[in-house]
């Protein structure tokens, strides 16, 4: 038996020398022998990686004036950016008890718009001041609002459209490392060129939530906004405290908790260098919604 083992051994390694030899490809009923059997793979779980949720920031300016309704949007259910109008009654309360609920704490810094004279603030910046004079303006309504990280324009149609003052400001506030968000109330604004140029960590809102202030506008300018988080990952939106406001996003809030992420500005800009020439495609973006 091991005698016929061995020549039936011996006949197959004299066919594959001389096939070598002959550079012949070997008889088909060979090459499966000299062929290494494939080593099965065991089957692998698939993870999917899950899509990151879209990031909404959600800023609520004018707040200050009046407690209830400031009570209610730091009770909102999500992170709110909290921007507070200097000098009010109720700005420095609202400031530490949202700063200590988590929320991110902004100065609504109030600038001269082109019209509403009326309702221009004494201790807004206007282009009448000198430079040392908003410079004293500035750090003022700074220091009254704690926590601060950074600040928005209030009003400022006008101030915002100009390149020096403009530039004054944003050499202010690199000097306490406050990042700027462009309310954008005039389409001339230079602020955020003139941010990104001060080296500020900068953005601009895209979307106004309560331009007229009835609940189903809102609706409609929440979700706005969403489809834009959607499409860009990224929204910047800016409500009031307003009660159709409140009232829509305390309804709505629960839910888009889960599907969007609220976010504070700082934390969103600690991940991105977002400055002028991004935000000039988010105004693109927004041309194609419109
Ligand atoms: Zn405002």
């Amino acid at each position: 038996m091991i005698t016929l083992f061995r020549k039936v051994v011996v006949c197959w390694l004299i066919l594959a020398t001389c096939c070598a030899l002959v550079a012949k490809p070997l008889p088909d009923f060979i090459q499966p022998m000299l062929t290494p059997k494939p080593v099965p793979v065991m089957p692998v779980a698939l993870t999917v990686a899950k899509p990151e949720r879209p990031k909404v920031l959600l800023i609520i300016d004018d707040i200050g004036d009046n407690y209830r309704l400031g009570k209610r949007v730091i009770d909102l259910p999500v992170t709110v950016n909290l921007a507070f109008l200097p000098r009010t009654p109720f700005a420095r309360r609202l400031a530490q008890a949202g700063y200590q609920l988590g929320h991110e704490v902004m100065l609504h810094l109030p600038m001269e718009s082109t019209t509403r004279k009326d309702l221009l603030r004494e201790e807004a910046l206007t282009q009448s001041l000198s430079e040392s004079e908003l410079r004293q303006k500035f750090f003022e309504n700074l220091s009254d609002i704690p926590h601060v990280r950074g600040f928005n324009n209030h009003m400022g149609s006008l101030l915002t459209t100009l390149p020096q003052q403009m530039e004054w400001v944003m050499a202010f506030a690199a000097e306490r490392q406050l990042y700027f968000v462009d309310s954008r109330t005039s389409s001339q604004s230079v602020a955020l060129q003139q941010a990104s140029e001060q080296g500020l960590r900068a953005v601009g809102r895209d979307i106004f939530l309560d331009p007229v202030g009835d609940q189903a506008s809102v609706e409609k300018q929440l979700n706005k906004a969403l489809a834009l988080a959607d499409k860009r990952g990224v929204v910047v939106m800016i409500g009031h405290p307003y009660r159709d406001t409140l009232d829509v996003l305390e309804r709505r809030l629960p839910q888009l908790r889960k599907d969007y992420q609220f976010v504070s500005l700082t934390s969103y800009l600690n991940q991105t260098s977002t400055l002028a020439k991004e935000s000039q495609a988010q105004q693109r973006d927004l041309k194609t919604l419109k």
